[in-house]
């Protein structure tokens, strides 16, 4: 191996080793929950990197160093605010003044220039998936590796042999793809660790409410049974009609909480035959009250057909088709109609739930199921990950069509079991 390779492989290993003692951060930070522990913080670990690689450099000869600072020098500007980027920057632009020679020259033009394009790209970046993330960032380090190289070529007129230069790319762009993949990961490690403990409370929540709605059930039976006595009695016909609509209402309050009751409660993991029109009628149950609070009708449009069942767990359909019609309720900021429609075919059995809510483009229909994918500001981008993969499970399918501004709809196909 050449003298280059293990130069840059020292390199490489300030590179990882601060991305693992971020990790081990963030663990810390987590378990023993220290609040004085800053997330910002943790953008030292790139400035550590950079300045370690730029003091253990390979030397071309004629002033001039070859080291990896460009792999943490854009991982800072990718994912550090303006004033970080600022910084980071004027730490490298010292540090390679003090280091001397021709390369500072070229160093001020090339980074300089890196640091105006990521700070435009920065925002667009952290949008992105892991795997265009992977792209974006190898582009961006092949891109300022080549700049140095051509310089180093032209300004400083050093020999290079095809190896050498080989050498330095593959190093550089495997070096950033490595570090960019662990940095992402690392940082989904600890969102999930923050998701995790929110699961926690929402579970005491749910459960209490669970007790609570259990407690309501009971005054509302009572209460329905005096109804129902006064109006078998002898009074004036208004009055009844009265009654009569409070007893409906009590017994739509009592349906609503035995759905969520049943949601509630943990099942067995067992598959059984279910009768898809029932489940939906249970989920629209539950879901009809927020559909209310949000100025949303709900249009049904099923027919009873006992005859056809599909097979699965009851409890995780209703949680996936709950996902999945609330998104839909949530998505009509402004109220609006959602119709739910079951079409039986020979051997397959389509669900629709149609929206007129704000839609979503081709982008966001792309990365729907992907974790944490969400456009809200409360959102978990949980949801339809959990229904993919229990709808998936099943053996179903997911087609999504949607227009932005005009409205959404999913179509959830399965296979009909008794045929
Ligand atoms: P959350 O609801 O917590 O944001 P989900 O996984 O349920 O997470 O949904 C992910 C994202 O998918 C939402 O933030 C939203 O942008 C988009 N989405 C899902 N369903 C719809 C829909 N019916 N209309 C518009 N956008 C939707
Ligand atoms: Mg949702």
């Amino acid at each position: 191996m050449e003298l280059i390779t293990k130069d840059l492989l020292i390199n490489v290993l300030f590179i990882l080793l601060p991305v693992l003692l971020m990790q081990m951060f963030y663990l810390l930070k987590y378990i023993y929950r220290l609040k004085k522990l800053k997330e910002s913080w943790f953008l030292f670990f790139p400035l550590i990197s950079m300045i370690l690689c730029m003091l253990f450099p390979f030397s071309l000869g004629s002033g001039l160093t070859w080291d990896l600072r460009s792999v943490p020098f854009l991982l800072g500007m990718l994912y550090g605010g303006p004033k970080y980027r600022v910084c980071l920057l004027s730490l490298l632009l010292m540090v390679r003044y003090l280091i001397g020679g021709t390369g500072f020259y070229i160093s001020a033009c090339t980074f300089g220039t890196m640091a105006i394009l990521t700070t435009f790209l920065s925002s667009y970046y952290l949008k992105l998936n892991l795997k265009h993330k992977l792209v974006l960032s190898g582009l961006l380090v092949f891109v300022l590796t080549f700049i140095t190289f051509v310089a180093s070529i032209q300004i400083a007129e050093v020999n290079l042999t095809a190896s050498m230069w080989i050498q330095y790319f593959v190093i550089n762009v495997v070096g950033m793809l490595i570090a960019t993949a662990l940095w992402e990961v690392i940082q989904m490690n600890f969102e999930v660790l923050q998701k995790l403990m929110k699961a926690e409370k929402l579970e005491v929540v749910s459960n209490l409410a669970a007790s609570i709605s259990h407690e309501v059930r009971n005054p509302l039976t009572t209460s329905r049974g005096f109804m129902q006595l006064s109006y078998e009695g002898d009074i004036p016909p208004e009055t009844k009609e009265h009654i009569l609509i409070s007893i409906q209402e009590l017994d739509r309050a009592t349906e609503i909480i035995n759905d969520y009751l049943t949601f509630a409660k943990p099942a067995p993991e067992q598959k059984e035959n279910i009768i898809i029109y029932e489940e939906i009628h249970h989920v629209i149950n539950l879901l009809t009250p927020l559909a209310n609070m949000n100025n949303v009708k709900i249009g049904l449009r099923i027919e009873k057909n006992e005859g056809h069942y599909i097979l699965g767990e009851r409890k995780k359909l209703e949680q996936a088709l709950v996902n999945i019609v609330k998104n839909g309720i949530e998505s009509m900021h402004d109220g609006g109609k959602l119709e739910v429609g079951i079409d039986y075919c020979p051997h397959i059995l389509r669900i629709n739930i149609r929206d007129q809510g704000k839609g979503m483009t081709r982008k966001q229909i792309d990365r729907l199921g992907e974790p944490y994918f969400t456009t809200k500001e409360k959102g978990t981008g949980l949801g339809m990950m959990v229904s993919f993969s229990i709808i998936q499970g099943m053996g179903g399918k997911i087609t999504v069509k949607s227009e932005i501004e005009k409205g959404t709809c999913f179509s959830i196909e399965f296979p009909i079991a008794n045929v």
